[in-house]
């Protein structure tokens, strides 16, 4: 396959006449809607001996002086009370009930906070602002699983232990922002409020070091990096109302296209040459780089001291610095991108990838923690693997102690389907983790009194990508113990897509603070009753176990994951031409005229491998849909809507399995037809033409499933939705003018 295939295709995103997100999304009207919008108080209940209840004759007394975060805490509580508990403070006269607020920094590091129920008063102690928020937002929760505005007496104290929690907004444009733009309507307040609504302390986006400051080292043309600024700056600013913090993903110090006019004034800079993509890297053995980025992270705090902090991704993906993309050729990799096993650039060619990658993060730290030594420097270990065998000592060790390392939770970790062993390489919900080189990386960094950071994605994976969450509850829960053996600071638990809200990043937050209970049925049940009702725990914990289960035998495969007609559903054609062009990308919209079996079942896979590792994974996730129809009676009626909707997400998993058994199939019997000479023509076209009644029928099952769930077949990456009503009967017309043809 050529590599040209993958990486020069432009995403379509919108232009400047888009009509807005509300318009162009089936899901936005309740994704930029209040948090709190319906009620759940069950007007029978009430409340026990043991039990304070808040009513109206309660008040809220906020700390001195006035902050922010405090401010919309305790309006989003004011609000949770009137909506979802009936409850409506009034301005009661001092004495009497009341939530006290305070600030209480003893009490453990930022974001910690306690909170101690009486007849009289709940007084809720934050370590800061944001730790005062946390404690609000577990009252809140506390009154939604019990239905009631009654908490039971007692004092609850919960320290940060993953301090470091990046999320994104799910209608987020990654290849908007890399144009450099930030701040809009994809991240709408009440976005924002959900994001820290679900626990996470910070969100990122993407950006490039000269969208966002003046020529330093080196000149370059205008970029119009005053604008963007501003447009970050106003996300920076809007994001710290919720608590959250603003992190850039980078990828440092960026190459260009040879086309570029970058060159002109810069042509002693032309680090090595990406033949693919036409790309020269800037090549960061030259002064004049060096000084760029040491400099130019300096200006970037300087001038937006309110930034979080930066992750940085230091291999492959671009033609950044002179061995972003070579690879060593001891190393055996499963998803080879481009074979290129040596630097030519004369400078770097005294060097070796692991310095340079080194030096390029120890400069930007050094320039950022000049400016703002608080700030988070958190260097991610993607594909540093195409350089050295597991954990990149030679990296490493050459990394400022003040650098955080980031590693893949489950990339580089073997799993076993059937007699088969393969490895992982992406990220995966479905496999517990942790991977033998993330287990590696943090050893090696806990190893030097460093904590380590993990690169996950919570709601979701290229496993679903166009599913809003996969609910493999037991193995989220798994993943998340296991991280926390290890003294880990947190993460980024996103990438460009996985971002939307959650029961699965509703299970995450149970990891956050200290103490997390140590039974994993206990945390998962607790989960299950805030969001069903108690009544349906155990039917549900059922389901959460079969789902899980059935992820074992998912054949997790890069190029499938890459090439895998599982995302579009029934929205995937199918179609008798012999046509072999390769295969749209799985996260793309695309016509999908071509499907090409080999682009998406790549050794050691085979057709049968897959196939048999999908029927396995079918058979216990249709158990799980069997103890989620159970339990539908045991549901709370107030939590109905969201029980009909995760049951519709659950349902169109196996709906696109089923979808994706039959392309490949199809495909199979279409490549018999043509090129084998002594198969039994009409026998094959009867068994082609029952995949295409088959498929009808899962494209109007998936038709009923997108009217309960909206968010199903949206891809963040893609940001469209590469399953709509409009495809399914674009497809469904397709099939059935195929099966009224005579002549097969
Ligand atoms: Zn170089």
């Amino acid at each position: 396959m050529s590599i040209k295939n993958i990486y020069d295709t432009v995403i379509p995103h919108p232009g400047p006449g888009e009509p807005p997100l509300f318009k162009r999304f089936p899901f936005s009207a309740e994704l930029l809607g209040p948090y709190h919008n319906c009620c759940h108080r069950d007007k029978y209940l009430r409340k026990s001996r043991n039990e304070t209840e808040i009513d109206s004759s309660w008040r809220i007394i906020k700390p001195e002086p006035e902050n922010k975060v405090v401010n919309f805490a305790v309006n989003d509580f004011s609000q949770f009370l009137d909506i979802c508990m009936k409850v409506r403070l009034n301005d009661a006269p001092a004495g009497g009930k009341a939530v006290i607020l305070e600030t209480a920094p003893e009490i453990g590091p930022a974001e910690s906070h306690k909170i101690e129920i009486t007849d009289e008063f709940i007084k809720i102690s934050g370590a800061d602002a944001a730790g005062i928020m946390r404690g609000i937002f577990f009252l809140e929760r506390l009154m939604l699983k019990r239905e009631a505005p009654f908490l039971e007496k007692q004092t609850i104290h919960k320290t940060t232990a993953l301090p470091l929690r990046l999320f994104r907004s799910p209608v987020a444009s990654y290849y908007k922002e890399t144009q450099g733009h930030y701040d809009g309507e994809h991240y709408h307040d009440n976005i924002l409020a959900k994001i820290a609504h679900h626990g996470f302390s910070g969100i990122w986006v993407k950006a490039w070091l000269r969208d966002l400051i003046e020529p330093v080292g080196f000149d370059w043309d205008c970029r119009d990096q005053k604008r963007k600024r501003e447009d970050l700056e106003r996300l920076i600013e809007r994001a710290s109302n919720y608590g959250l913090a603003v992190y850039l993903h980078m990828q440092e110090p960026w190459g260009a296209h040879e086309e570029d006019s970058f060159w002109k004034k810069n042509a002693h800079l032309r680090g090595d040459f990406f033949e693919p993509s036409h790309e020269y890297a800037l090549c960061s053995s030259r002064p004049e780089v060096k000084e760029y980025l040491e400099q130019g992270f300096y200006q970037l705090f300087k001038r937006l001291p309110g930034l979080g902090g930066i992750t940085m991704i230091t291999a492959s993906e671009h033609q950044s610095h002179c061995f972003s993309r070579v690879i060593n050729p001891d190393m055996e990799i499963s998803f080879e991108h481009w074979p290129i096993y040596e630097v030519t650039c004369p400078e770097c060619r005294k060097r070796t990838p692991q310095e340079v990658a080194a030096e390029i993060l120890n400069l930007a730290e050094r320039g950022i923690h000049r400016a703002k030594p608080e700030a988070g420097v958190v260097a991610w270990n993607w594909s540093w693997s195409q350089w050295e065998e597991d954990p990149q000592a030679g990296v490493l060790r050459r990394l400022s102690e003040k650098v955080l390392v980031m590693s893949g939770f489950e990339r580089g970790g073997k799993f076993k389907i059937f007699d088969d062993e393969f490895i992982n390489d992406e990220y995966s919900l479905t496999y517990v983790g942790p991977s033998e080189r993330f287990r590696k990386t943090a050893e090696f960094e806990n190893g030097r009194n460093k904590p380590i950071a993990a690169k996950l994605q919570i709601s979701t994976t290229h496993e679903a990508g166009a599913l809003p969450h996969l609910p493999v509850m037991y193995s989220v829960a798994e993943k998340m113990r296991n991280l926390r053996k290890y003294n880990c600071a947190g993460g980024m638990f996103t990438w460009n897509f996985g971002c939307f809200t959650s029961i699965v990043t509703e299970l995450a937050r149970e990891f956050y603070f200290d103490p997390v209970k140590t039974d994993l049925e206990e945390i998962l049940s607790g989960v299950a009753a805030g969001r069903y009702g108690t009544g349906a725990v155990p039917a549900i914990l059922a389901a959460w176990k079969h789902f899980s289960d059935a992820g074992k035998f998912y054949p997790r495969d890069a190029w499938s994951l890459s090439f895998q007609p599982l995302n579009h559903g029934p929205a995937y054609p199918l179609f008798f031409e012999n046509k072999n062009d390769q295969s749209p990308l799985s996260w793309q919209d695309s016509a999908m005229e071509n499907h090409r079996l080999e682009d998406w079942i790549h050794p050691p896979w085979t057709v049968d491998k897959r196939l048999n590792a999908f029927r396995e994974l079918l058979r216990h996730w249709e158990k799980g849909l069997a103890s989620m129809a159970q339990a539908e009676a045991d549901v709370s009626d107030l939590k109905r809507i969201d029980f009909l909707r995760d049951f519709a997400v659950a349902k169109a998993f196996k709906n696109m399995v089923l979808a994706d058994i039959n392309v490949t199939e199809f495909a199979r019997l279409r490549g018999e037809y043509y090129s084998n000479k002594d198969c039994d023509r009409k026998k094959t076209i009867a068994k082609m033409k029952n995949i295409c009644a088959n498929h009808i029928e899962l494209n109007d099952e998936m038709q009923a499933l997108i009217e309960t769930e909206p968010a199903i077949g949206y891809h963040v990456e893609a940001h469209c939705m590469l399953i709509n009503r409009e495809k399914l009967v674009k497809v469904k017309e397709k099939l059935l003018g195929i099966l009224s043809q005579d002549k097969f």
